[in-house]
């Protein structure tokens, strides 16, 4: 597929373009900075663009503002009363210290409790709290795996969690290895399925094809709902926005 590459400013924005053969225009915006990327088809010329990248300004600068809550989140110090996510809830952190193993537990409706032994630095910190998050979804990948593995006819040998800056999920289908972001415990439930049978079909559909998008239509009706909703997230699967 031939490609060609080109910028545009359009409302002090600067657009990459990348010209293509397809069908329809595709907006994006991406992390760490809110880059603004356009796939258009070959055909189409800059005003066409430039249109198209006006008319969706609001939600441009919208996800452009919520990559930047999420710097702001990350460089959160792990202290008592700051808002943390798990499974698409809002929890205040409430640290405790005490000589003894770090846990963390959700205490009460909106209360996350960490925990820790006096004199845990942030980062030691943040590693307990991933580790319970890490946790949490492992425990919820063997009921979704015998669920998942016979509809779509492929077995998983192999899921690992890790931090991923960039992606949701990946998966090496020689290996049959699937790998998840440990940030999908913070989202709601269903996102974790979507993504994980989303990395599934890929074991037996390598790559965004209209056969692709008809399994996933057939497994999971609602996906496209799921994608927006993790896409509305400051951390974008840069392929998902087709
Ligand atoms: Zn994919």
């Amino acid at each position: 597929m031939s490609t060609d590459r080109t910028h545009l400013r359009v409302s002090g924005l600067d657009v990459e373009v990348v010209r293509k053969s397809i069908k329809n225009l595709h907006l994006g915006v991406y992390p760490p900075n809110g880059r603004v990327r356009v796939a258009a088809p070959a055909h189409l010329n800059d005003e066409a663009i430039r249109l198209a990248v006006v008319t969706r300004l609001a939600w441009i600068r919208r996800q452009q503002a919520a990559f930047q809550e999420q710097e702001r989140q990350s460089e959160r110090e792990m202290v008592s009363g700051e808002t943390h996510y798990f499974l698409g809830r809002r929890y205040r952190l409430d640290v405790e210290e005490r000589p003894t193993r770090p846990k963390v537990e959700i205490a009460g409706p909106s209360r996350l409790r960490l925990t820790v032994p006096p004199g845990l630095g942030r980062d030691e910190r943040e590693a307990v709290l991933y580790r319970w998050y890490r946790h949490q979804l492992r425990e919820r990948l063997p009921s979704l795996l015998s669920k998942w593995e016979p509809r779509i006819g492929v077995e998983v040998a192999d899921v690992r969690i890790r931090r991923m800056k960039t992606r949701w999920g990946s998966c090496t289908p020689e290996a049959k290895r699937i790998w998840l972001n440990v940030e999908l415990a913070k989202k709601p439930p269903n996102c974790l399925e979507y993504v994980l049978v989303h990395e599934m079909v890929h074991l037996i559909e390598r790559r965004h094809t209209d056969r692709f998008r008809a399994l996933l239509d057939r497994f999971l009706p609602l996906w496209r709902s799921l994608r927006d909703e993790l896409n509305r997230a400051p951390l974008a699967h840069e392929e998902w926005a087709y």
